[in-house]
């Protein structure tokens, strides 16, 4: 069987190889210079660049101005492209009285595919009650939240949801942020049915995949790149050609998302 790395060393598309791209995003953003403004279509064409068959986007502008805009825009670019973008329904716990009614807006729609938080610009750590009412929500449907995380102690400050809300699963993003503390990572994802990491990052040490797979449960990490917030194009071929086993490949690039969203 041909190596996955074997057609991107030519600069082609994988191909065969079921990829799925856990974290996304769409649309321009205020703080820095993103070119194509991250269009459904300028996102589309990246995901074929690379033979990616789809990717989950949280919507930029649900960040920092509007959730509810953002999550129309979410709408109108799953509903654009089928199967290849899905989104996460964007919630700001600083507007916490809309979380669930936002949520029931699209959790019948099959592009929606979870919740995504940004702690960083929201600026309200998962311990306070404000994520309540959306955590009942989610726990009583056992829905997947992605969380912005950064670095081993924010992620680990997750744990105690994660502990709480057990049919809710969380992706804790941006995994090998601080991967010099790996261990206190694994123990808090190994450790947990409902505990996953994401590979989004826009610089990284290098080996730092390898180290990730060393110690973190294979099958709770799962293939993200900020498409097109940052270039996706570095984690993947970070990960392609990664010195791992081709089958630990297959499982983060494409079939724990499979498993995850049922997808
Ligand atoms: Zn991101």
């Amino acid at each position: 069987m041909m190596k996955i790395w074997e057609n991107v060393k030519y600069g082609l598309p994988v191909k065969g190889v079921r990829i799925i791209d856990a974290h996304g995003h769409c649309g321009d953003y205020s703080e820095f210079y993103n070119p194509r403004k991250g269009s459904p279509e300028t996102i589309v064409q990246l995901l074929d660049n690379m033979g990616v068959e789809c990717c989950v986007l949280s919507p930029n502008v649900g960040f920092k101005n509007d959730h509810i805009r953002g999550n129309i825009m979410m709408a109108e670019a799953v509903k654009k492209f089928p199967g290849r973008i899905y989104g996460y329904i964007c919630l700001n716990p600083i507007y916490m009285d809309d979380m669930v009614s936002e949520i029931q807006k699209y959790e019948n729609n099959p592009g929606f595919l979870g919740i995504k938080y940004h702690i960083s610009i929201n600026k309200t750590p998962f311990t306070s009650p404000k994520y309540a009412p959306a955590f009942e929500y989610a726990n009583e449907k056992g829905m997947v939240i992605l969380m912005h995380t950064y670095g081993a102690d924010a992620l680990a400050s997750l744990a105690p949801a994660a502990d709480k809300y057990k049919n809710i699963k969380f992706i804790a993003a941006h995994s090998e942020v601080g991967i010099e503390n790996v261990e206190r990572i694994a123990e808090v994802v190994n450790s947990r049915d409902n505990f996953y990491v994401d590979t989004a990052l826009a610089g990284a040490s290098e080996g730092s995949i390898e180290t990730l797979v060393k110690y973190v449960d294979t099958k709770k990490i799962l293939y993200g790149t900020d498409i097109a917030f940052y270039s996706p194009n570095f984690t993947f071929g970070r990960i392609v050609m990664a010195d791992i086993d081709d089958e630990v490949k297959l499982d983060i690039l494409g079939r724990n998302a499979e498993k995850l969203f049922n997808i």
